[in-house]
């Protein structure tokens, strides 16, 4: 088996426990019970639902972390809706889930998208950016506003440069090693990977539009530190230009109203924030409206059999974008995708609170 180990997202395992595995890539397809597309909320209670019902589950994020929106958008904001929570932050929900669903140990595959889907003989396979394939009789879709995606820079030349010379995000630290590096941003993901690569790179720069930064302020300190005693540059203005032939780059302009200037470098890490997209779900063969999927309310069964849809991402009438609407649709969900993962199982319905079967699948028997 060819395995190769991928990034260790912060946050995957806020538990402190080890049972919510990130994914390694394997070369044979992964089968399992039910692929999630979408690691929100929504996505992340779909695995404690679909646990009852003793599913096993993978779950794919572009994302570096679950959590979706919560962790995404808005981790500090207090939500005050969830039921039976008063309140609790987008990253304490985000949190509280991961805890819930550790004990049926779902397995994260994370900074990847599903890209592609194959219906197979009795179940479905995803293929996902970085090329890992899954199959599964049931696949979910949970993937919210569409896929977080960075930001690209709007330059001629950027595209040709993309995974070569011009990065948005870092999935390996040795990558850059020894490059003449830099980093253009004022957030916190580039003030940050500014501190942790300042020792790798042979040279680093920082770039930003203005000398006032997002992030950390502890973070501001530390990089303006470095500045003062000539460890880096730090150069404030927009970048304007690409220089060197394509994938290659020897320099980009930089541009402030105080003039331009040419700023050797080989390789660029743009932060520029994520923005969302419906991207390759548009072409799985659904039934969209106005890039919503369309869904039988029973079951949230798409117009495809055993390929189901919950959460922001789905439309019907009287549909609230709200977490706890996407909660409810889980619950209901797993219900029919259990029919596709065992047809030859009757479901017997169960409250947690009596079931000594259920007790010893959370582990609290
Ligand atoms: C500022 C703000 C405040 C909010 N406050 C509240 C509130 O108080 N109460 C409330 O109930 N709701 C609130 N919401 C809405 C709530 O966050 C959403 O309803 C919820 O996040 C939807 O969850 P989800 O799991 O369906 O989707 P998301 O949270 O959007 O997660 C979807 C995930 O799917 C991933 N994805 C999509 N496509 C792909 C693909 N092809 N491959 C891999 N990954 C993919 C995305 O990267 C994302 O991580 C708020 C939203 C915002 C922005």
């Amino acid at each position: 088996m060819n395995e190769r180990a991928i990034l260790t997202p912060a946050g995957a395992d806020p538990t402190g426990t080890d049972r919510a595995r990130t994914g390694t890539i394997r070369s044979e397809p992964i089968r399992t019970d039910m692929v999630i597309v979408g690691a929100g909320p929504v996505g992340l209670f779909a695995v404690f639902e679909a646990g009852l019902l003793n599913m096993r589950c993978h779950l794919i994020d572009n994302l570096d972390r679950p959590g979706g929106q919560c962790a995404e958008l808005y981790p500090d904001k207090p939500i005050y809706d969830i039921p039976a929570v008063p309140h609790c932050t987008g990253q304490e929900l985000t949190d509280l889930l991961m805890k819930q669903i550790a004990p049926f140990e779902p397995t994260f595959h994370l900074s990847q998208q599903a890209e592609r889907l194959e219906r197979l003989e009795g179940r479905w396979r995803v293929t996902t950016s970085i090329g890992q394939v899954l199959e599964a009789p049931a696949i979910v879709i949970a993937a919210g506003a569409g896929s977080f995606v960075p930001r690209r820079l709007p330059l001629p030349g950027a595209e040709a440069r993309e995974g070569r010379s011009i990065h948005y995000v870092v999935r390996r630290m040795e990558d850059f090693r020894d490059k003449d590096l830099l980093i253009a941003g004022g957030g916190d993901s580039a003030l940050d990977w500014t501190l942790n690569l300042h020792p790798l790179a042979a040279r680093l720069a920082l770039v930003h539009r203005r000398d006032d930064f997002r992030a950390a302020p502890d973070s501001v300190m530390r990089m303006r530190d470095l500045v003062g005693a000539g460890h880096m540059a730090l150069h404030i203005g927009q970048i304007t230009e690409l220089h060197g032939v394509a994938p290659e780059l020897e320099a980009v302009t930089v541009k402030s109203p105080k003039g331009e200037v040419l700023v050797p470098c080989d390789t660029l890490l743009a932060f520029y924030g994520l923005k969302m997209e419906l991207g390759p779900l548009a072409e799985w063969g659904l039934n969209l409206d106005r890039n919503l999927i369309e869904v039988d309310t029973a079951t949230f069964e798409t117009n495809q059999s055993g390929l189901f849809a919950i959460g922001d991402i789905i439309t019907y009438p009287g549909k609230l974008k709200l977490i706890l609407s996407g909660f409810h649709e889980a619950a209901l969900m797993v219900q029919k995708a259990f029919r596709y993962c065992f047809p030859d199982q009757k479901l017997v319905f169960r409250y947690t609170t009596s079931s000594t079967d259920l007790h010893e699948k959370l582990g609290v028997a």
